[in-house]
């Protein structure tokens, strides 16, 4: 089967590690570069979902996709956990709270683990947290620490999918699409300032811009921009062995020995630009809950648009459109590490096999 990509992110370059796996024909449009948007400049952390906190079908899908993050690193590297082409590792996370009415909510969410093992999830108090790192402010009360949480380079995972796609004869085509075409209710191909290039079937992974290229074939889709921004700081002391979150932020410590602290949620509509007050917030919100990190020297500030829909989840949709046109976006603040079993469940809408995860309440129906 003949099968154009548009987009050169993780959901376009898992797509096509998993279409090619099973032989077929891929040719993939980006108009930039492979993973030169948020791809290639998210944090990479991939932290499961604190259990109820979000829909099942949501939940799943990050489960599902998190077992295959953990295969695809040995499928790429060769070697597992420590995968030296993707910087894949098991990174502990610890969400962080300053106020008892989270402590009790943290706490109520741990009891509702019980006995399951699979995410190590323990509550730490405190004192408990002081423990595995003295930085921690005094104000912070405890933390949900999950000792099976994981980090990866997401620039180095995405040029390692298309590498593998690559490997498999898939072809990258560095130009923008334009339009979809169809012909009597079905895709027949996709056109670029080269020209048409036939496709049976044709997968929009287009970000945040997607809207912009279904709109030709009369599609309206609620996939916005929401920007991120991040800072990487030279921290004095040792390197941080667990992730930290809290709130909507974060800091960990990345391979490249930089302790990364974020970040924004900015509607700006396509300005990916970064800004001095982004800057001053995250700092802000860091020292409040690592005081140390007052002496880090910023060494860079980088900002990305996420593909964002209303309720917060994914569109993988191959009902939409015309036939053979299938929509895989809205990874939003996860789409790394949904990314995988994004890119395997569009593969089977595209040749009509089973999904191994179940998709079906990612329709763009659902905002009808
Ligand atoms: C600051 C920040 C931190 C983040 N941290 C995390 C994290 O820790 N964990 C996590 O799981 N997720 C994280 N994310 C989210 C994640 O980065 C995104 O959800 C994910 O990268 C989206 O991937 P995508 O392939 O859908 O889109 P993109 O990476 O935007 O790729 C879409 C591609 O399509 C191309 N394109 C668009 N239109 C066309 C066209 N007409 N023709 C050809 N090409 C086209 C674009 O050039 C682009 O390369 C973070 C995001 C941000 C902004």
């Amino acid at each position: 089967m003949k099968i154009s990509i548009i987009g050169g992110g993780i959901a376009g370059c898992s797509t096509a590690y998993y279409l090619t796996k099973d032989g077929h024909d891929v040719t993939l449009f980006e108009r930039d570069s492979l993973a030169s948007h948020a791809s290639g400049f998210a944090q990479g952390g991939l932290k499961p979902v604190i259990r109820g906190t979000r829909e099942i079908e949501y939940q799943n899908l990050s489960d599902y996709s998190i077992g295959l993050h953990r295969d695809l690193a040995k499928q790429l590297t060769g070697d597992g956990l420590n995968g030296k082409y993707t910087n894949f590792r098991l990174k502990p996370s610890v969400m962080l709270v300053k106020e008892e009415s989270e402590a009790a909510e943290m706490i109520r969410v741990y009891e509702s683990y019980g006995g399951d093992t699979e995410f190590d999830v323990r509550w730490l108090d405190c004192g408990e947290l002081s423990h595995i790192d003295a930085r921690i402010s005094n104000d912070v009360i405890g933390g949900l620490y999950f000792g099976i949480s994981y980090e990866v380079d997401p620039y180095k995972l995405t040029l390692s999918l298309w590498q593998a796609a690559e490997e498999n004869g898939a072809k990258m085509v560095n130009r923008g699409v334009t339009e979809i075409t169809v012909s009597g209710g079905r895709v027949t191909g996709v056109v670029t300032d080269d020209g048409l290039t036939e496709a049976d079937a044709v997968v929009s992974a287009a970000g945040p811009w997607s809207a912009e290229i279904l709109a030709g074939v009369g599609i309206e889709i609620p996939v916005y921009p929401l920007k991120g921004q991040i800072l990487r700081l030279d921290a004095p002391g040792p390197p941080m062995k667990m992730s930290l979150w809290w709130d909507t932020d974060y800091a960990t410590t990345k391979d490249d020995g930089l302790m990364w602290v974020g970040t924004t949620e900015e509607e700006t509509h396509f300005d990916d630009r970064t800004n001095d007050e982004a800057r001053d917030l995250i700092i802000g919100s860091a020292v409040a809950m690592l005081p140390y990190l007052v002496d880090a020297e910023l060494v860079q500030q980088t900002a990305c648009l996420r593909p964002m829909t209303p309720d917060k989840m994914p569109i993988i949709d191959a009902e939409a459109g015309p036939d053979g046109l299938v929509i895989s976006t809205g990874g939003g603040r996860q789409g790394i590490a949904l990314g995988p079993g994004m890119g395997i469940a569009t593969a089977a809408l595209v040749t009509g096999a089973e999904s191994p995860v179940d998709v079906s309440g990612f329709t763009l129906g659902r905002f009808a």
